[in-house]
């Protein structure tokens, strides 16, 4: 039994056994556009399509967020930032759990990831930055160039899911995930050991 007030975070294991039972975690033969072959796959609004699902993920990342006194210490002057359409809902759940107050996100805009038009004209707080999972890493660092340029300083990042071989820092902000997990990238056919096994393939489109 955990002591009274103490908060706890689900184990990775049981936001595993979340992400499965939505289909927000699958396991088979996929094939990625870049046309990289793996045997799992994350789609994760299929677990935020789930109000309870949804809000269970969000509020144990948020706990992470909580126990972390620079960002306490500055809440609720803090803006929760999306870097695309499915870290949206993950903002809106940990900016409830958290009392920030500020949400917004970036869209791609013509091939290029933007915020909106005028939102640097509002309050510039310090950001967290939350997606839904983070593979490469490549779109927390576009959105970290996009928060610099507002001038805003960025004291918190996470995702519900985090690939091992995506960066694990933003500069000395560590990076806070409620999975770690080591994906194996197949980079062709040729390599792949369930092209090999001759097990029919799945395309995904991202
Ligand atoms: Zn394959």
């Amino acid at each position: 039994m955990a002591a009274p007030g103490v908060q706890l975070i689900p184990s990775p294991e049981e936001i595993m056994q979340i992400l499965k039972r939505t289909g927000a975690f699958r396991e088979g033969h996929f094939v990625y556009p870049n046309g990289k072959h793996t045997a799992h796959y994350f789609q994760m609004p299929l677990a935020f399509r789930y109000y309870d699902t949804a809000r269970v993920l969000a509020v144990a990342l948020s706990r992470k967020f909580r126990v972390d006194r620079d960002i306490a210490s500055q809440l609720p002057k803090v803006s929760v930032i999306s870097p695309s359409s499915g870290g949206i809902p993950v903002a809106f759940g940990v900016r409830d759990a958290l009392s920030a107050e500020q949400i917004y996100w970036a869209e791609q805009e013509g091939g290029k990831r933007m915020f909106r038009q005028y939102v640097n004209q509002g309050d510039i707080a310090p950001c967290i930055i939350v997606d839904d999972i983070i593979r490469s890493g490549h779109a927390i660092e576009e959105t970290v160039e996009l928060v610099r340029g507002l001038g805003a300083p960025i004291i918190g990042c996470g995702a519900i899911v985090h690939f091992t071989s995506a960066p694990n820092h933003i500069d000395d902000v560590p990076i806070k995930s409620l999975v770690e997990f080591d994906e194996k990238f197949y980079n062709s056919a040729e390599e792949c050991l369930d092209c090999k096994a001759g097990a029919p393939e799945e395309h995904v489109r991202f």
